[in-house]
């Protein structure tokens, strides 16, 4: 098995994690009821998707 010749400085391997870093999820309001919904995702609170009703939510 390859085994890597030269330990990885302190530098190298902050600059490699900058990129892992988390973010805040992405989220849009609902064009029909006006809730906070997922992008690209069906509201679950009215069950629309562009404009139409795909799904029956269940209320109650
Ligand atoms: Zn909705």
């Amino acid at each position: 098995m390859a085994v890597p010749k030269r330990k990885t400085s302190k530098s190298k391997r902050d600059k490699r994690r900058t990129h892992q870093k988390i973010t805040a999820p992405s989220v849009t309001e609902c064009h029909q009821c006006g809730e906070i919904k997922l992008p690209h995702h069906v509201c679950h609170s009215c069950g629309s998707y562009k404009g139409r009703t795909v799904l029956e939510v269940e209320e109650g």
